[in-house]
């Protein structure tokens, strides 16, 4: 193959060579004429207005200023030293300050000169000064670019010190553009573009970099946005399609006396209107003779369990087995209580397989595993053990999939000749665009709505001086029978000092709620299993009213008795697992409470998290708030998604055009699923060129 000119080393563009080039690599990851076409302006700037020191009155935008550099300072030495100007025009005069860069920046700057300097603003001790200012000559040249909507690139202090500075980039950036406009190969079908009504990808990065007005620059955002969706999404649903032509699903198209003797003798309450949806939902998935691959989400207590066992329960009408797996000892004991119960005198049989079954046990349930006469199996990770092999199994439920690996998962599958049907249930809400990203490959049906009488937590927020008043209500809730959490936030879990504030804290508690009357359990990630175990169980058995805890206790167990969580220093904790945490309790009929307790010190985005608890329940809400405050990069799986690979669109304020893409890229995928068409090759070339690692992700 012909080597395409976007493929050329950097180094061969005119005034880069070898040296600045692998700083390019270094710096930002620039290697071809294709990545630096693709290094987009982070914002553009009318740079033909200039303003004086008397007119900053914010912090808001960015300003350019003219005027005299009057003195020059180097404060401190070494790796602390900094640099500081004296910068005046006419109206007054302002501070500039450097942190990086400091000796070259001295080297080109001289006092008494007239510069034009660049950046935005800080209000430091009641005055405004600059930060790392962009600074050059005011010479003719730079007077003479007055296009209202020039590009600025971002650019560190290292690579302005090789002439990279953001002027520079503007400049390289034209010499890019002459040399491979013409060559921009368009990356959509004809009738795609023609269906999206985009502007073509040429016109897109000329105008990215060079907006011809903002109405042009509008339509070049908006396609590469698209661009960046579409390709994630058309990636996602390849493995969804491709998989679904390949791997027949077993038909489960009987609704049998399982499922409605169940339904009808031993359901002791009505669904919820969710509840019911999300059945309809798997039904027409087992019935459709396709593999089912479904995540099912819902918040804590919203009733997944029963959906999934109702589910099962449509594997044996079909004359399957089904699994059901949990990440911990506890839930799996938990789950295979509540199943038990939930079917008492069906003639269902369900067994318990954990680390701990013993071995004569074990024998017994592989017979009638292979047999068939064991219908529900429900476990830990002891299930994907090879020793364990059902006669039939058509249905796979995994609880709490985070914890839960791909390559888990696939184990299980194979576990069968025909792969069984998957439901994954999570508990931890995540906001409807990631999760078309991140589970793009999968269907997705969501429990939004928690069984009728539930009182949602009261969630209150108190400091230290607090403290007194926090231990005379626990001591309240105790004396009217309630349980307690106290948990504390660990970071490393197996390193001795950072269990110390536990500890402390263990100490004060124990002072203020006594042996024997008050009996304290306590659990954290240096105990063994069994101690842990153990530690539990006594609280579960009601034998301690206090638990103190990190956030091991995190994930699903079922306490419905706990209706208290104190949560120290709860502003270090993320929104997500302060959700988590708080749904431990609220599961009986009494009223539960929640108490963040914080420090008086908060970051705006720490003071966010504590309102935002105190404010809803609502699990979705907090995952939106979530991913305003940080980002998709920080959240969960999104490392290794592709995401990574988003430079203009967000999925915080893209989802419309995110749905479109996915769309799109469904009519693509229905109308030629293996891109085979010739006029869907411009998509093939360009995944091909692509750089993501897409092996990852499937
Ligand atoms: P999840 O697994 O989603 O956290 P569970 O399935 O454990 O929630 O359900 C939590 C509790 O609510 C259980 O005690 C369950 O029996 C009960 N429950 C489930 N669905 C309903 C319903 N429709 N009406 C009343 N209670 C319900
Ligand atoms: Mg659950």
């Amino acid at each position: 193959m012909v080597q395409h000119i976007l493929d050329t080393p950097i180094e061969y563009l005119k005034g880069i060579g070898p040296v600045r080039a692998d700083m390019l690599r270094r710096e930002i990851e620039v290697s071809t004429f294709g990545d630096l076409l693709h290094y987009y302006p982070f914002r553009y700037v009318d740079r033909s207005k200039f303003y004086t020191v008397r007119e900053i009155d914010s912090d808001a935008a960015w300003v350019q200023l003219k005027g005299k550099v009057t003195a020059i300072q180097t404060i401190g030495t070494g790796r602390t030293a900094r640099l500081a100007m004296t910068f005046r025009d006419q109206t007054g005069e302002t501070e500039l300050v450097w942190f990086q860069g400091v000796k070259w920046i001295r080297e080109k700057v001289v006092a008494g000169r007239e510069y034009i300097i660049f950046g935005k603003p800080n209000l430091f001790n009641g005055r405004f000064n600059f930060t790392h200012p962009d600074i050059e000559p005011a010479d003719e040249e730079m007077l003479l670019q007055t296009e209202p909507l020039q590009p600025y690139y971002s650019t560190s202090e290292k690579l302005k010190s090789r002439g990279f500075t953001p002027r520079n980039f503007v400049r390289i950036m034209r010499t890019l553009l002459a040399q491979v406009q013409q060559s921009i190969p368009e990356t959509l079908s004809q009738s795609l573009l023609l269906a999206t009504k985009l502007m073509p990808e040429a016109d897109a990065l000329v105008n990215i970099h060079f907006p011809r007005d903002p109405q042009a620059l509008a339509k070049a955002q908006e396609r590469i946005k698209f661009d960046e969706l579409f390709f994630i999404q058309l990636q996602l649903l390849r493995l969804k399609y491709v998989r679904m032509e390949k791997v027949k699903g077993r038909v489960f198209g009987h609704i049998g006396e399982y499922f409605n003797d169940f339904y009808h003798k031993n359901l002791p309450f009505e669904l919820t209107g969710a509840q019911k949806k999300v059945v309809k939902e798997i039904r027409a998935d087992l019935g459709s003779g396709k593999q089912m691959n479904r995540l099912l989400q819902g918040d804590v207590g919203s009733g997944k369990t029963l959906v999934a066992l109702m589910a099962m329960l449509i594997a044996l009408d079909n004359g399957c087995q089904a699994c059901l797996m949990a990440p911990t000892e506890i839930l799996a004991n938990q789950h295979y209580k509540t199943t038990s119960r939930m079917l008492s005198g069906l003639p269902v049989e369900v067994s318990l397989l954990t680390g701990s079954t013993k071995k004569a046990a074990r024998k017994v349930l592989h017979e009638k595993l292979q047999q068939g006469s064991l219908h529900i199996l429900i476990g830990t990770h002891a299930l994907i053990e090879d020793t364990v092999q059902f006669s039939n199994l058509g249905l796979v439920v995994i609880d709490e999939q985070h914890r839960f690996g791909v390559a888990q998962r696939a184990r299980l599958w194979e576990k069968s000749e025909v792969p069984p049907h998957v439901l994954v249930m999570t508990a931890t809400p995540i906001p409807r665009t990631l999760a078309m990203t991140l589970y793009g490959d999968l269907d997705i049906s969501v429990i939004d709505e928690l069984p009728p009488g539930r009182k949602p937590v009261k969630t209150y927020h108190s400091y230290e001086k607090d403290r007194l008043k926090v231990f005379r209500f626990m001591k309240e809730q105790i004396e009217q029978g309630r349980q307690i959490y106290v948990v504390y936030p660990i970071i490393n879990e197996s390193d001795k000092l950072d269990l110390q504030p536990l500890m402390d804290g263990l100490d004060t508690v124990s002072r203020y709620f006594p042996l024997p009357e008050y009996q304290i359990s306590i659990v954290h990630g240096q105990l063994k299993s069994a101690e842990k175990e153990s530690e539990m169980k006594r609280f579960l058995e009601k034998k301690t009213q206090i638990m103190v805890a990190t956030t091991v206790i995190e994930v699903g167990v079922d306490i419905p008795n706990a209706s208290v969580m104190v949560i120290e220093n709860a502003e270090r904790f993320g929104l997500s697992q302060l959700h988590q945490l708080r749904g431990r309790v609220g599961r009986g009929a009494d009223q539960s409470h929640c108490i963040l307790m914080s420090s008086y010190k908060l970051t705006s985005d720490g003071r966010k998290r504590l309102e935002t608890m105190v404010r809803t329940t609502d699990g979705f809400e907090i995952a939106e708030v979530d991913l305003h405050l940080r980002g998709p990069g920080d959240l969960q799986g999104t490392q290794q998604s592709g995401l990574v690979g988003l430079k203009l669109a967000s999925l915080v304020k893209d989802e419309k055009l995110l749905k479109i893409a996915r769309e799109f890229a469904h009519r693509t995928l229905s109308d030629d699923p293996h891109l085979e068409k010739p006029e869907n090759q411009p998509m093939v070339m360009h995944l091909k060129r692509s750089e993501f690692d897409w092996g990852k992700i499937s």
